[in-house]
């Protein structure tokens, strides 16, 4: 056929029109991410092609994408020289909703309705997506076979479509959007250059806007690490994060299985939630073979890794359903168990090798590392593990963990004891520890307003329960008296003559072995209530 030929979109075409087109939706320039990452997919069909294949239409051409925008006609092109379209291909693969990304998101606004159409953005509705800002959307394609000729393809998205020969094509797919009169912007080249930085950065082939190269920087994370050096890392992390300082820290591996990933996460120089700024927002990014799906991916990994920079490919994730995947719960949680565990023993892995530098970080982040501890229960082992305390042991600024306190617990010691107080000095001036001194027994020093709570939730380590030592449980009888202790006759004598002289003012008055060198102590009788807890609660009042 020769002359133009009519076609009517299929029913859901039609459907997923009429939504893309009038709703409101305000993040239009994903069309820009939608078409790249098509023509990305064409240029990598195309690379395999020529493995295989020994004859293919216009060999010669580069595998590039080319951008040009028309501010006078208003209007964007996109082209790539990938496998193009043969006719049949075009009414395929335009014409009706074979592929996944679109099926899904039909799917999905079926089961919220249309407020959902917000969702285009995490689906991406594909090629589709150009209707947003299109008042007509040209196709033009050449199949990389050799006896096919050229096409193209015309709609404005209302119901129906065109098809006609077109002589004189490249190979691959040039896309010609005439844009509505408010979505003008995309005809302009810094635009334009703006969103291909953020979407397209790292797309491995050579994107051009109107004639100058813009995605320079290459997909690191997919390279070999031995070949990397640490200025290229740096360089990544200040493009990616904005930041001025190097990182702190830095992990870079891949995996095969469950899942295929190559991630590339960065510790930064300072926790800047304990600056006083506020709440991290997660931003280790979502890619899929270098294309971006998701900047702040929610659910990619637990909260208390919200401090993590970098990104996440995972190749696994077939390239048409990949706008799918940030709603496929599953695929993000097996993603989410890997890279927190690989984390976790990158940790560990520090902290033996470099204790040091682990030390620094923990002082900086162990804030999160406590989070993790008391509030994912996953990982809760892990991490206690990489809990750091002073005691009545170390000297100050010196920490342990709470394996070594373990490895000097005496036979006849059975809990973990801590106290909480609001530095060294204040807990050793204190009248809690003088009974654990006089005993040889290690107490675990807690200064932050978060500890108690940590302690609480993590309740035991190595089967030894965490007990505080200013508790009215603890039992210090079973252990070794201190010498020269009242007789029996004379603790009650002792004890009734108090009760009776504070009266209401206690609950109770008991001697305690706990005191050395201090004559009486206040104790706390209500287990829910500790002194610390107490002081908080007077202090708002
Ligand atoms: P998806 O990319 O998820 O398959 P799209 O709506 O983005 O869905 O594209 C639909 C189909 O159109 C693609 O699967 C591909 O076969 C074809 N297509 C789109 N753009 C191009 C292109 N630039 N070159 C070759 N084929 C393309
Ligand atoms: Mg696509």
């Amino acid at each position: 056929t020769t002359a133009p030929q009519k076609f009517e979109f299929q029913a859901e075409i039609k459907q997923l029109l009429d939504i893309v087109i009038h709703s409101l939706y305000t993040e239009k320039e994903i069309f820009i991410r939608e078409l790249v990452s098509n023509a990305s997919d064409a240029l990598e069909k195309l690379r395999h092609l020529q493995l295989t294949e020994k004859e293919i239409y216009d060999d010669k051409l580069e595998l590039e994408i080319n951008v040009t925008t028309d501010d006078k006609a208003k209007t964007i092109t996109l082209q790539d020289f990938g496998v193009g379209m043969t006719r049949a291909e075009l009414i395929e693969n335009l014409g009706t909703i074979a592929h996944s990304g679109s099926k899904a998101f039909l799917k999905a606004l079926g089961e919220g309705g249309q407020k959902n159409t917000n969702l285009i953005g995490q689906f991406g509705v594909g090629f589709y997506s150009a209707f947003m800002v299109a008042k007509s959307v040209k196709v033009y394609s050449h199949s990389w076979r050799l006896n096919e000729p050229g096409h193209v393809w015309t709609s404005d998205g209302s119901g129906s479509y065109e098809v006609e020969p077109s002589e004189g094509e490249r190979r691959g797919t040039k896309i010609v959007i005439e844009l509505k009169d408010d979505c003008g912007d995309f005809a302009e080249d810094w635009k334009v250059k703006e969103i291909l930085e953020r979407y397209s950065a790292f797309v491995s082939f050579p994107i051009n806007l109107n004639g100058k190269r813009v995605n320079t920087i290459q997909a690191l994370w997919l390279r070999n690490k031995k070949e990397i050096k640490d200025e290229e890392y740096t360089a990544f992390y200040k493009f990616q994060t904005h930041a001025a300082e190097e990182p702190r820290l830095r992990l870079h591996f891949s995996a095969d299985a469950p899942l295929s990933i190559n991630a590339l996460v960065f510790v930064p120089k300072e926790n800047t939630e304990k600056l006083g700024f506020a709440r991290l927002e997660p931003a280790v990014a979502l890619y899929c073979r270098k294309v971006l799906i998701d900047a702040r991916p929610k659910d990619l990994l637990p909260e208390w890794l919200r401090f993590l920079k970098g990104v996440v490919d995972s190749e696994d994730i077939p390239l048409n359903i990949s706008r799918e995947t940030m709603q496929d719960k599953a695929l993000i949680d097996k993603l989410n168990k890997v890279i927190t565990k690989r984390f976790i023993k990158f940790l560990d892995e520090e902290a033996q090798n470099h204790p040091e530098a682990f030390n620094e970080f923990y002082g900086e982040f162990g804030i999160f590392l406590k989070e993790g501890a008391a509030l994912d229960f996953a990982h809760k082992d892990q991490l206690v593990k990489l809990l750091r305390f002073e005691s009545s042991l170390t000297e100050k600024g010196k920490t342990t963990t709470l394996a070594d306190y373990v490895s000097r617990m005496p036979a006849e010691q059975k809990d973990i004891f801590y106290l909480i107080g609001p530095n060294r000095a204040a807990i050793e001036s204190g009248p809690y520890l003088e009974a654990f001194k006089a005993r040889n027994l290690e107490v675990l020093f807690c200064y932050e307003s978060v500890d108690e709570y940590v302690m609480n939730n993590v309740r035991e380590f190595d089967g030894k329960k965490l007990t505080a030592a200013d508790h009215a449980d603890v039992k210090l009888s079973d252990l070794p008296q201190p010498e020269g202790a009242l007789s029996e006759d004379d603790v009650k004598a002792l004890t009734k003559w108090m009760q009776e002289t504070l009266g209401q003012r206690v609950a109770d008055v008991k001697a305690s072995d706990r005191l050395v060198d201090s004559p009486v102590l206040a104790l706390n009788a209500d287990k829910f209530t500790s002194p610390h807890m107490r002081r908080m609660m007077k202090a708002m009042n």
